[in-house]
């Protein structure tokens, strides 16, 4: 049996989800789960090629399946909160993410394509790849100050197109001051996903990086492993291994949600 037996970074085809809600569930248990929580992504208005369209249909599965397997498994309705996105009116827990980068009136999307992402640099910041992470991170920032969300989800994903087309020097003086003075802009014990949905899709590895997560543990942070799940097969994919790993960069804990709470888990 998995250490950690829970994931509340859930995305299902209601959203940009491939599986059906009830199949994730499926899969849950047969991972072994005893919490599984759905975190559609919110309403971007500017961009609804990848939010939930319908969120009275969602929540009336979300009911169903609620009630159907209520002795198997705990179910949670959150959200994934865009920085600009809306938030719902009621929901279990919040993950705030930053997908966008706003530039006057125009948001340019930080994780659509290796192609976007060049046109953000281009269009944006006249080619200044390190000011693009500059202000990403200074909008993590600014997550941190105006959402407060309960889960910081993938807190460097300015990172995912960087990695074969080198931007930027991810271990360079300019860049990490960026993503340190995010890091420290966090509030006491904020609690940092592990997001494996880099790793499950062989695009590389978990965000953050090994040494921000060293950074942010040194500030207090808390983590959770996240899949971050757009199909079945992503629940619990490489959670013990990554245990081992966090066990090995001197993280001493995780928390995870059992029931509608969280709880400690030592590694
Ligand atoms: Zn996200
Ligand atoms: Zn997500």
């Amino acid at each position: 049996m998995p250490l950690i037996r829970s994931n509340v970074h859930t995305h299902t085809a209601f959203c940009d989800g491939k599986d059906a809600m009830e199949d994730m569930v499926l899969a849950a248990l047969a991972a072994g789960f005893d919490t599984l929580g759905f975190s559609f992504h919110s309403y971007t208005p500017f961009d609804t090629s990848y939010c939930l369209r319908d969120h009275a249909a969602y929540m009336r599965e979300y009911g169903r399946l609620k009630a159907k397997y209520s002795g198997d498994i705990t179910l949670l309705n959150g959200v994934e909160l865009d920085l600009y996105g809306e938030r719902p009116a009621e929901c279990d827990f919040v993950i705030g993410s930053v997908h966008y980068i706003k530039e006057g009136d125009a948001y340019f999307p930080v994780d659509c394509s290796a192609g976007d992402f060049k046109k953000l640099i281009e269009e944006a910041f006249a080619g200044d790849a390190y000011a693009a992470a500059e202000r990403y991170f200074a909008e993590e920032a600014e997550l941190a100050r105006t959402v407060r969300p309960d889960i910081y989800g993938h807190f460097d994903l300015i990172t995912r197109f960087n990695a074969g087309a080198a931007f930027f020097d991810e271990g360079g003086a300019r860049y990490k001051r960026a993503a340190l003075s995010a890091a420290e802009a966090l509030p006491p014990g904020a609690v940092v996903e592990v997001n494996l949905g880099r790793l499950f899709r062989g695009e590389g590895g978990m965000y953050p990086s090994a040494w921000l997560l060293r950074e942010l543990n040194a500030l207090g942070c808390r983590f959770m492993l996240a899949s971050d799940a757009h199909e079945r097969a992503a629940l619990g994919f490489m959670f013990g291994e990554t245990c081992a790993e966090l066990k090995k960069l001197g993280v001493r804990s995780l928390v995870r949600y059992r029931g509608g709470s969280l709880e400690e888990v030592g590694l």
